[in-house]
């Protein structure tokens, strides 16, 4: 219950109110984690303001990326014990949740190396001045993050946040954070002082909403739902607080005649099944040009039927969904599109030895999907993809941009001009060309167009969008 980091210390919330913490294998509670509340929220942003002025917002650069390369080396030393602990709170098999965490450590790493390299620029000004323009950090940053991939979330918006100088406040999602905590305790042993970073555990309309909401806050990093993103902004307006908003998608893999078929097709089906389908920037449509769509369909239902689904240690191509509501949303959208007549090309199955308490859901393929059908334009956050045929390049990318996302789109041809019109028109944060996978490049610039929310994270992107320019002009006689 001591889940709450305020000012460099564990403690338990005021009102000393506890939620469960369930394996989704198995549908039991296995741990429990405080209930933090908007008492709680307040402590932890006192507590970071105070650590920007007495200890450290004293740091400089060189000190702050030695913290962070310490941690990296840390994270690189815990893996194993972060990787089961990552597995059993999100379902997800052990391989995967071990090849994340080398994920988090790179994180540490990359920010590390860049904490003491952000600089500034002199500008060309009148005569006898010199003006010089220079990043600062914004003050406390604030960083409600999601329940998909806990770990990787925590390296991605709080190491480029410390950084720039930062000090911040994170809400981890309730359903799965105990990995974000030894995260923050690893970041103490590094040698972050206290009051740098804390974090409360709690429900996101008590904790979250209390943090989103508070008016010592300069900044905030929200990965989730439309819907919650909306209520962050709402509450961000308010204190005129700037946000970077990561919201989801319904990215596309375009699929072109003249592709590699062999290369494209275990990438396809990874880039939906990966995290069982719970990923921001999945491949949840194919869009295949229609010569190639019975033969390419016909191999991705192969594929998909040797799916198997497994708790961690099975070491399937999936784990379970991440609780019950997800099992349910994702089983409705499933039976909606069934009853509308959309045809079920495949369907994976789920292991035998699984819990029939854990919330397994087999991977499924639609085929012909109407293009204003849901299932092309909703985000599902399950294992289902949908497929889609087009006759033309300008039907592609007409496709490739008909819903309200943009945050990934993956073309397969070998056409080197059709790669670079087709990079140029689909309206996506990354593109990627005979290749798919946002999940690994932390060097990589990430973010929406549209519903999939604003700004930028990840690469040298995030230190921009979390610091200020300020500019000082200097007359001398
Ligand atoms: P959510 O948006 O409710 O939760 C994400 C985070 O926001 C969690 O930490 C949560 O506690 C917090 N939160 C919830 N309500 C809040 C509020 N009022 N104010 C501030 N913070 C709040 O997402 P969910 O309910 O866990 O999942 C629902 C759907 O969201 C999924 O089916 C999926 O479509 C989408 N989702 C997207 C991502 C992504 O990576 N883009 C991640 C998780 C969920």
């Amino acid at each position: 219950m001591q889940t709450l980091l305020i000012n460099g210390t564990w403690r338990t919330p005021r009102e000393r109110l506890a939620l469960d913490v369930v394996d989704p294998s198995t549908g039991k509670t296995f741990a429990e984690i405080g209930r933090g509340r908007a008492d709680d929220i307040d402590d932890a942003v006192t507590a970071a303001r105070a650590s920007l002025s007495d200890s450290w917002g004293q740091f400089t650069a060189l000190e702050r990326s030695r913290v962070l390369l310490r941690a990296a080396s840390l994270v690189s030393g815990q893996a194993d014990e972060l990787a089961k602990l990552e597995a059993r709170e999100t379902g997800k098999p052990l391989r995967v949740a071990r090849a994340e965490i080398d994920v988090v450590a790179r994180y540490f790493e990359f920010y590390g190396g860049a904490a003491d390299k952000v600089g500034g620029h002199v500008i060309p000004y009148l005569a006898g001045h010199n003006a010089v323009a220079t990043r600062e950090p914004l003050g406390v940053t604030a960083h409600i993050i999601p329940w998909n991939y806990p770990a990787v979330m925590f390296g991605r918006s709080i190491a480029p946040a410390l950084a720039v100088g930062n000090a911040t406040v994170l809400k981890p999602a309730e359903d799965a954070c105990l990995t974000t905590l030894k995260l923050a305790q690893i970041l103490l042993d590094a040698g972050l002082p206290a009051g740098a970073l804390n974090v409360v555990t709690g429900t996101g309309d008590e904790a979250g909403a209390a943090l989103a909401a508070h008016p010592g806050i300069d900044f905030i990093s929200f990965t989730g739902s439309p819907r919650v993103g909306t209520l962050v902004q709402q509450a961000a307006a308010i204190n005129h607080v700037r946000c970077v908003l990561e919201l989801g998608g319904k990215s596309p893999q375009i699929v072109f005649d003249d592709a590699d078929l062999d290369a494209a097709l275990p990438v396809i089906v990874n880039a939906i099944v990966q995290n069982a389908g719970q990923t921001c920037s999945a491949g949840s449509r194919v869009l295949i040009a229609r010569d190639s769509y019975a033969s390419f369909t016909a191999r991705l239902a192969e594929a998909f039927s040797a799916l198997q689904v497994g708790a961690p240690e099975h070491d399937a191509a999936c784990g379970p969904l991440i609780n019950r509501t997800q099992l349910e949303r994702v089983t409705r959208f499933v039976d909606r599109a069934s009853r509308d007549g959309v045809a079920i090309l495949a369907r994976g199955r789920i292991k035998d030895g699984t819990s029939p308490d854990g919330y397994f859901f087999a991977p499924t393929l639609f085929g012909n999907v109407p293009r204003d059908h849901e299932l092309a334009r909703d985000e599902v956050f399950g294992p289902v993809l949908a497929a889609l045929p087009f006759d033309s390049e300008e039907h592609a990318i007409a496709l490739a941009n008909d819903t309200p996302y943009g945050l990934v789109t993956g073309v397969w041809t070998r056409d080197g001009d059709r790669q670079a019109r087709m990079a140029r028109r689909v309206r996506s944060g990354q593109v990627f060309i005979n290749c798919y996978g946002a999940g690994a490049g932390v060097e990589l610039p990430f973010g929406g167009f549209g519903r999939s929310g604003y700004g930028r994270e990840k690469g040298l992107a995030a230190l921009e969008e979390m610091s200020a320019v300020k500019t000082v002009v200097h007359r001398y006689g």
